[in-house]
């Protein structure tokens, strides 16, 4: 028999990104018991805190979410594997830790369609809450907040060639990557607090942590969600080997990520009812939107060598990699405690486009793929890609079964319209481009792979083959006004109550960026939402 543990104001499942932010907003008035419940174990490796230490972390089973994936190219199918962070901070804390906020545009975009207060002047607000930026107060960056990020600010050759390279082709040099219009090229900003990695987890779990109205589980998987009628009541978990239920009296709201919200809105009813009755689930509500709308930045890393007497490859390696985490460990300096992208620019591949539509990002690291994975070279290099920043083409997430532990159906559809191939295919000539320039020829650059690569279908091809996802899918809990979503605005699940999504699955599109910062904006906002809800319904 399944035991009921405790009667909660708020649940929250999933302590990523957007949940360990809820966690801090929800239980910061005492009357609120909170419980987060997390599938992965806590994050105490020194690895996961150490920005650098992600090489090795993304090779540990125990904080990692890994799925298996295949794509269709031509006649052939292609492994497609994609991951995620499964401890506390979730993808916050084994991610290369770039701190990108996205396009106003494309929040103004999202306000328009119906999305009231996700416009860029709101989410701005948030923004300036959210941060602490050590380049300080100009107006635009929020300064004093709990999420700790610097620019990275260690130039060296390559990065800097590269950067002048840009320069060549008419990209200028940004002082700050997040400035209010990002069109240009620069060292990246990164959620970095001297040395250490700013997870969710550190910013935001850390201070509230001891919290007496405040629970957090972890190694605790929800397998699915217990409906009253249509009232989301409590939620079911495993935990080692045994099933416990926690029983809610307010609200459950589900911040499991991209890839999990839907699985687990799926497993509990919500979603695709012919498909979920197909897997004898039975159904809560049909929605056959839950899933749906996938979207994902594709890349495909090219490798450089140069003529240079060293560049990273050669201090992530032996006695010297020994040295640098030593030098880490006693002094919090050096290399490992980079992001795993030293610069990052953005530009418009398309002459038609009014603002950047492709992003550049480039480390001074080189490597070889191999059937044992990745090498380093010996030689100095680096390696770069580019992609196309606002993907159109969408593919889907169902469950293949009714078995929480089976992983679900990940269909990503990439570069499947025109629009897309022609972004991409522009950017990768660019790229090209710039790695003819002057800057970079001094260098005696020599490129690495894909050489033989030169035409738009060769282009396409390399990417699907070759490339891999960026980590950046959004979209399949999408929120919006219209019958396609999966959420309203306010993030409450359609057709059920007692029930939110809050996580990267609500943007129907990619904020034309990186999603970890993003998260947690919109997450504080949706926190506010929460309690101005629950306030109005109270009186
Ligand atoms: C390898 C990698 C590199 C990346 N690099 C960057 C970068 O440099 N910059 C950037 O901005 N973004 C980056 N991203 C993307 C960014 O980190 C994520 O988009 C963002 O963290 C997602 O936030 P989230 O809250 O939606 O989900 P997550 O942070 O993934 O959190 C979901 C949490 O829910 C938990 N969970 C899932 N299912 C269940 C369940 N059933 N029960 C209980 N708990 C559950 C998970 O274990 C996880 O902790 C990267 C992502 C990856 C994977």
């Amino acid at each position: 028999m399944t035991k009921a543990i405790g009667e909660f104001d708020y649940i929250i499942v999933g302590a990523g990104s957007a949940g360990c932010v809820l966690a801090n907003q929800l239980s910061e008035n005492p009357a609120n018991r909170v419980l987060l419940i997390e599938a992965g174990a806590s994050d105490f490796s020194p690895m996961i805190h150490m920005p650098r230490g992600v090489a090795r972390v993304l090779s540990y089973q125990k904080y990692m979410w890994y799925y298996q994936g295949q794509i269709p190219v031509n006649d052939d199918k292609v492994p497609d594997m994609w991951m995620r962070g499964r401890t506390l901070g979730g993808s916050s804390s084994i991610n290369g830790a770039i701190y990108v906020r996205g396009q106003a545009e494309d929040y103004d975009a999202l306000g328009d369609s119906g999305c009231e207060g996700w416009n860029w002047d709101t989410m701005h607000t948030y923004f300036r809450r959210l941060e602490n930026q050590l380049l300080g107060e100009d107006g635009n960056r929020g300064v004093g907040g709990p999420l700790t990020v610097e620019r990275h600010s260690t130039p060296n050759a390559v990065c800097n060639a590269f950067i002048d390279a840009a320069g060549q082709v008419g990209l200028s040099a940004l002082e700050d990557t997040n400035c209010r219009a990002p069109e240009g090229i620069g060292y990246a900003s990164a959620t970095i607090d001297r040395g250490r990695r700013c997870s969710a987890a550190t910013a935001f779990l850390k201070p509230a942590r001891n919290r007496k109205n405040l629970t957090i589980v972890t190694r605790t998987l929800t397998e699915k969600l217990i409906f009253e009628g249509t009232r989301a009541a409590a939620v079911l978990c495993r935990q080692g080997g045994r099933q416990i239920a926690f029983k809610c009296r307010g609200e459950i709201i589900v911040s499991a990520g991209t890839i999990e919200s839907p699985k687990l809105l799926q497993l509990s009813g919500i979603g695709p009812a012919k498909h979920l009755q197909s897997l004898d689930v039975a159904v809560v509500h049909d929605n056959p939107h839950v899933g749906s709308n996938l979207r994902e930045h594709r890349v495909l890393p090219l490798q450089f060598h140069v003529n240079l007497p060293e560049t990273e490859n050669q201090q992530l390696q032996g006695l010297a990699l020994a040295r640098n985490v030593a030098k880490y460990l006693l002094t919090r300096r050096g290399i490992m405690g980079y992001p795993s992208y030293e610069v990052i620019g953005y530009f418009r591949a398309l002459t038609t486009s009014q603002r950047p539509d492709a992003e550049l990002l480039m480390a001074p690291i080189s490597y070889t793929l191999g059937e044992g994975g990745l090498t380093l070279d010996k030689e100095s290099g680096f390696h770069a890609m580019s992609l196309a920043l606002r993907p159109e083409s969408r593919g889907f997430i169902r469950i293949q079964s009714a078995d929480s532990s089976v992983a679900p159906d990940i269909s990503p559809n990439y570069l499947a319209t025109e629009n897309d191939r022609n972004v991409t295919i522009a950017s990768y000539r660019f790229l090209q481009s710039l790695c003819q320039q002057p800057a970079l020829r001094s260098l005696a650059i020599e490129q690495r792979n894909f050489t033989d690569v030169t035409t738009d279908d060769e282009i396409i091809d390399a990417y699907l083959r070759h490339g891999t996802p960026a980590y950046h899918a959004v979209g399949t809990c999408s929120m919006g006004e219209d019958e396609n979503a999966v959420v309203d605005s306010r993030l409450r699940v359609k057709g059920v109550s007692g029930l939110r999504v809050v996580d990267c699955s609500v943007m129907p599109t990619i904020l034309a960026g990186h999603t970890n910062g993003p998260a947690m904006a919109m997450a504080w906002r949706a926190a506010d939402l929460i309690i101005e809800d629950n306030r109005q319904q109270g009186q």
